[in-house]
């Protein structure tokens, strides 16, 4: 049933328009150069009430009473009807029998017995519908359908169909053949639709997965419970869940199927449009509907009201599809990015459902296309809502790219703060280690920095220490890496390059920080730095071999020798040199 439960809604409507109708000229169905027909308009129909009535005491209805011919190609009634009888007659003006095909279109119709009269006696009956399994109905088939071979003159065709669900009853007779093309068709669509739905939650549910955003999980919650929904109305469950558990098991699958892909439907909305935010009062609404009527649908089960249930589902449905298009004129006016293909999405799914709901009424001609438009539809939205699905994935992972570099990245001067600094330069080092390359460390640390602070103020401090950032990351390379270590300390990681070369390195960019001048309304303020390095090539490190050394003693050393520089009057550099004693390198003239 699902969706098809909204056809209900319209039906009245739609037999009151329908009963516009066109009188066929020929109310026997001719078998003269015949493929396949709907037999809406070639068949009288009464309800039965009180008693089940036999088939004899259907006929003699018939034959007494001035029932109409049905006006439309489909006879549509409703939902909880009483029984319905039909009759329709088949002329075969051949000498010779013609086998042909019978079906009734819609899956979920729970008890059919048709009754093939000639002459007033009982040739045929056949017994079938969606309560009894695939291999005991007349053909293991989704509808109920049989085949019969029809004597030369005429025969008569009594129906009696018995279903809680929504009395639909789209009769068609065809050749073997055309019948047998119908099904193959029939079955490549089915595979297409349902495979697309099928694939598309599959990978939605990877994205979930992948992503922990739950507008996926619910998504493809949403495709699953639908595609599900389907196989259950269709009969195609039954291959795998029997019949034991009861005549209307299936109407109650149906009907708890219909509110998983509801309410996951909706609650992905909620989450992919953002309700919450800019319309409360609506999105309160949303939850309330999708708490309200599975509860009733449950007390429905509890008490086995079927048809209170199935009506209550059949309002979430229709509703479903309505809150899904006021959603998303809500999100357009709040501006939600995907708000324009969410409309296009859901109002092209209502449109569908407009249709295969006129075409079981009768008012658009009845065939496999507009009968299917609600599957076609809903490919389509699945398509729209996996372009903006795609579109969120890309938002997400910009979200991921942005947080990550926030991360490792210090936002007053830009260049990696520790945690930037640690992974990049455990790869470097390790790779230096393992190529036998020379790799130095240098610490760099503003002098008497707290004066600058408390003579000119924080914002000057920050000046400085941009300044500082920017000088010492135009003067490195590609390879070497550069860290904020702290407040006004900083770290280089200079790749294939001696100690020596490190030391000498640092001595040129002590030289140009002592250039810098940071102008400030009382005047340019300079500054010094001190410098410890640290060279991997020594052969022996703070009392190690280099095989030995990690990278934080390495640091480790350079801080020592940082220590050293600070202690012997700052502006200057002080490389570890061996396992001897802290050496100065060099002084700058006080
Ligand atoms: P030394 O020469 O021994 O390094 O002395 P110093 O004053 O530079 O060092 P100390 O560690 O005593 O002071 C560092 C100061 O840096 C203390 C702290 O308030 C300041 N600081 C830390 N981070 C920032 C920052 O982001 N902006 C500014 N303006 N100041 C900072
Ligand atoms: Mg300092
Ligand atoms: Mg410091």
């Amino acid at each position: 049933m699902g969706l098809r439960l909204s056809i209900v809604s319209l039906l009245f409507i739609a037999m009151l328009i329908a009963g516009c109708g066109t009188e066929p000229k020929e109310r026997v169905v001719d078998l003269a150069d015949f493929k396949s027909q709907m037999l809406g308009q070639h068949s009288r129909y009464f309800q039965e009430q009180g008693d089940q009535l036999s088939w004899q005491q259907a006929a003699s209805q018939f034959a007494q009473s001035d029932l109409p011919y049905g006006h439309s190609e489909s006879i549509a009634l409703g939902i909880g009807t009483e029984p319905v009888w039909l009759h329709f007659q088949v002329n075969n003006p051949q000498a010779t029998a013609r086998e042909m095909r019978l079906a009734v279109k819609t899956p979920w119709l729970d008890i059919i017995d048709a009754y093939i009269v000639a002459d007033n006696t009982l040739i045929a009956h056949i017994n079938g519908g969606d309560y009894l399994p695939f291999e005991q109905r007349p053909m293991a088939h989704e509808n109920f359908a049989f085949k019969y071979q029809f004597e030369p003159g005429l025969t008569d065709v009594y129906l009696r169909v018995e279903s809680l669900g929504p009395m639909a009853i789209p009769l068609e007779l065809s050749t073997v053949e055309q019948a047998q093309q119908l099904d193959i068709a029939s079955a490549y669509r089915f595979g297409l639709l349902y495979g697309m739905l099928l694939a598309l939650s599959l990978y939605n549910s990877l994205l979930y997965l992948i992503t922990r955003e739950k507008e996926f999980g619910l998504y493809s919650l949403y495709l699953a419970g639908f595609v599900l929904n389907s196989f259950s109305y269709t009969g195609q469950l039954h291959e795998i869940i029997t019949v034991d558990l009861g005549v209307h098991f299936q109407d109650w699958l149906d009907c708890f199927l219909m509110i998983t892909y509801s309410v996951a439907g909706l609650h992905f909305a909620r989450a992919l449009l953002k309700t919450k935010n800019y319309a409360p009062v609506l999105d309160r609404v949303v939850v309330w509907t999708t708490i309200a009527f599975p509860l009733g649908i449950l007390l429905g089960a509890l008490a086995n009201q079927l048809v209170f249930s199935l009506l209550l589902g059949f309002m979430l449905n229709s509703g479903f599809a309505t809150l899904f298009i006021i959603m998303g004129i809500r999100a357009r006016q709040a501006q939600v990015d995907s708000a324009n293909l969410f409309i296009v999405a859901s109002v092209t799914a209502a449109v569908c459902i407009g249709i295969s709901t006129m075409a079981v009424a009768g008012i658009v001609p009845y065939n496999a296309y507009t009968f299917q438009a609600i599957e076609v539809g809903m490919v389509f939205e699945a398509i729209m809502l996996a372009i903006v699905l795609a579109k969120r994935f890309n938002l997400v992972q910009q979200d991921l790219a942005v947080a990550e570099k926030f991360a490792h990245t210090d936002p007053l001067t830009n260049v990696n703060n520790r945690r930037g600094f640690q992974q990049p330069a455990e790869a470097l080092f390790k790779a230096a280690v393992d190529n036998n390359q020379d790799i130095a460390v240098l610490l760099i640390d503003i002098d008497h920095f707290k004066r600058i602070n408390d003579q000119y103020g924080h914002t000057v401090g920050d000046e400085v220490i941009q300044m500082t950032a920017s000088c010492l990351a135009n003067s490195t390379r590609k390879t070497d890496l550069i860290a904020r270590w702290g407040g006004e300390e900083f770290i280089m990681l200079l790749n294939n390059t001696s100690q020596a070369e490190g030391r000498n390195f640092a001595e040129r960019i002590r030289l140009s920080l002592a250039e810098l001048r940071c102008n400030t309304p009382s005047g340019a303020v300079n500054f010094t730095v001190s410098i410890g390095a640290a060279g991997s090539n020594q052969r022996v490190c703070a009392g190690k071999k280099l095989a030995e050394l990690s990278l934080p003693e390495l640091i480790k050393c350079a801080d020592s020798a940082l220590y050293e520089a600070k202690k012997a009057g700052r502006n200057r550099v002080v490389e570890l040199c061996g396992d001897c004693p802290f050496t100065e390198a060099s002084t700058a003239e006080k």
